[in-house]
């Protein structure tokens, strides 16, 4: 069974018993695939017996997008191993724990996080998740500041970059999100009632000088060692628990990148509630509740990246100038702006939607709602390079509401 190859529900089974010690003898494993089928099979495996389960996700050598595959290297599941225990190391508790990876099957073998939901389906059901700005603020300066050049060995991280080389996996990026909305592209998918919405970002010169530069970051600033793909799908959450999953699209790039698209997806929700929420003083209070995370996500991301500079910085030059860490960290927020507003304006416009949005069932509400989004991301992408401060991203937000 070694040879590569989808495994079938049963054979998934027969791996699953043979991973030591994990199911007691006498086990009774029965197996399903959740995975939405795109790029991955997900199996959950459970005893009867223990009532023990893991998950299995095997990389497929193809996306299916719309309706035709693409050829897509299994190498990314490799890097999703190897980056999930890194993350293990640098943020414990933060991802799920993996048991085994398995190279010729291109499959990972992982904690069932099951007792969590995908933040995303609880932002639209309306729940709060309290512990989430602190533990993925946590996340985020741990796993970005121990993989830069200002907390890793500098001829380390350069292996590290060879190890990280992601190509597919960024061109997907480099396309759907720095291409195509900004053009009439086939690959883009958009309501025809926001026709006019996406011709306009198709004649903006301004807004596509600062794409520019920002694709340009993407394709060249090696900082950090990316999550690459963190929006509230890649998140499990409950109150007290935040688990970080997915890493498949990790590779060497701007900080910024991260941060922007945990901030960019906490506000498609803030759109879509539009419509979630039918109650206007509960619909504002859960906007507020949002733009609070926001805030408090890009502030604690601040303090716990200046305390680790402080305390592990390696870099001395860097270390010992304080202008210079001012410097970095209005760079970083900047990138963060301008990353989350290109990942909100590829989500109305690109390939790939979200469902805070496009699940909504009444016509009009999901117009004002797709209109609402696109008109916060294109001003934080024009916005960027002059932005002091995350409470510019929160004045928009909640103005353009
Ligand atoms: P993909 O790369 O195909 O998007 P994901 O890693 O996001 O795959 O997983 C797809 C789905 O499978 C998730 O949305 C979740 O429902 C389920 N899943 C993935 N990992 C786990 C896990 N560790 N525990 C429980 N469910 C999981
Ligand atoms: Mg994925
Ligand atoms: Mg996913
Ligand atoms: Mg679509």
């Amino acid at each position: 069974m070694s040879a590569y190859h989808p495994l079938t529900e049963q054979e998934a089974i027969e791996i699953a018993s043979t991973l030591d010690g994990f199911f007691p003898s006498g086990a009774n494993l029965s197996s399903r695939e959740i995975g939405d089928g795109n790029l991955n099979l997900v199996f959950h495996i459970t005893d009867s017996v223990s009532g023990k389960s893991l998950i299995m996700k095997q990389a497929l050598p193809y996306a299916k997008v719309v309706g035709e595959s693409w050829p897509l290297t299994l190498d990314r599941a490799r890097i999703e191993s190897e980056k999930l225990l890194l993350e293990g190391e640098l943020a414990p508790g933060l991802v799920p724990v993996v048991y085994k990876y398995d190279p010729e099957l291109y499959l990972t073998i992982m904690e069932d996080l099951s007792d969590h939901v995908i933040m995303r389906q609880g932002l639209i059901g309306g729940t709060r998740y309290p512990k989430f700005a602190d533990d993925i603020s946590t996340f985020i300066a741990r796993t970005l500041f121990f993989t830069s050049d200002l907390g890793m060995n500098q001829q380390e991280k350069k292996l590290q970059v060879k190890a990280f080389i992601n190509p597919e996996l960024c061109k997907i990026t480099e396309d759907l999100i720095f291409d195509d909305p900004y053009t009439d592209s086939p690959n883009n998918s958009f309501d025809p009632a926001i026709r006019d919405a996406a011709e306009a970002l198709w004649q903006n010169e301004q807004l596509h000088l600062e794409v520019a530069i920002l694709r340009d970051k993407f394709l060249t600033n090696a900082q950090a060692l990316l999550h690459g793909d963190l929006h509230t799908g890649s998140v499990f959450v409950t109150p007290e628990s935040t688990k970080v999953i997915d890493p498949e699209f990790a590779y060497y790039g701007p900080i910024g990148f991260d941060i922007g698209a945990v901030i960019a997806n906490l506000l498609l929700n803030f759109a879509g509630q539009e419509h979630w929420i039918t109650d206007a003083g509960q619909r504002a209070d859960f906007r507020q509740y949002l733009t609070d995370t926001v805030r408090d996500v890009w502030n604690l991301f601040d303090r716990k990246f200046r305390a680790l500079w402080q305390e592990q910085g390696l870099d001395r030059l860097a270390s010992s100038t304080p202008a210079f860490k001012d410097y970095y960290m209005q760079r970083l927020l900047q990138d963060t702006i301008g990353f989350a507003g290109c990942k909100i304006v590829r989500r109305i416009v690109g390939l790939s939607h979200v469902v805070d949005i496009d699940r909504i069932p009444d016509s009009a509400a999901k117009e004002k709602a797709q209109r609402l989004a696109l008109a916060i991301g294109t001003s934080l992408i024009l916005s960027n390079r002059k932005a002091q401060s995350i409470e510019e991203v929160i004045d928009i937000a909640l103005s353009q509401a």
